[in-house]
């Protein structure tokens, strides 16, 4: 067996690179050495904030070849200095998981599979609901005559991935169409 050689030693490793704290090229090991971080080969970056939760933490989103390749915490961000919980630092799972649904899927009453429907009849099947519902169970008045203009039948309860933008059109449309209940996860 061979013996490693004395000019290995830390200390000495530590005044021959003068890395005097021991946490620098001393103690860095030919496999740390030759490793990159992947954003390295990225074409670009984009601010964005993380749609998990109401935090609304700061993110930093990689990109190569347009795909999403790492997403890190936005150092500027006055909300979370560069920080993300561990679900924050996965959202790149968001767009690259193989799990991704990306079809519209139907289960109809008492159906026990769900089916691939197209896109635009989906659109018109909610939208059927969403008017028969409206309609159905509308208020104009209450029993003294007072204006009420408000249904019961429909309700807005959106998701923490819904961005600002989509949460801002929601209320309006379901506020104009009369619902009152009109929630948000990420509020809940
Ligand atoms: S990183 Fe975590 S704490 Fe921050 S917004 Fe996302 S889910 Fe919330």
């Amino acid at each position: 067996m061979s013996r490693k050689s004395f000019l290995g030693w830390p200390v000495l490793r530590q005044l021959r690179t003068g890395d005097t704290t021991g946490r620098g090229p001393a103690v860095t090991s030919a496999r740390t050495e030759s490793t990159e971080p992947r954003i390295a080969t990225a074409d670009s970056v984009a601010r964005s904030v993380c749609p998990y939760c109401a935090v609304g933490c700061g993110q930093l989103v990689y990109t190569k070849d347009n795909k999403v390749i790492q997403v890190e915490g936005d150092p500027d961000s006055p909300i979370s200095r560069g920080r993300l919980c561990p679900k924050g630092s996965a959202s790149e799972q968001l767009g690259n998981s193989p799990n991704r649904v990306t079809e519209v899927l139907y289960r109809a009453p008492r159906a026990r599979d769900w089916q691939r429907i197209d896109r635009e009849k989906a659109i018109d099947m909610i939208v059927d609901r969403f008017l028969e519902a409206r309609a159905n169970w509308w208020e104009d008045r209450d029993e003294d005559g007072r204006p009420l203009r408000r249904t019961m039948g429909i309700a807005s309860l959106g998701g923490a991935t819904l961005d600002n933008e989509e949460n801002y059109l929601i209320k309006k449309l379901f506020t104009a169409a009369g619902a009152i209940q009109i929630e948000n996860q990420a509020r809940i």
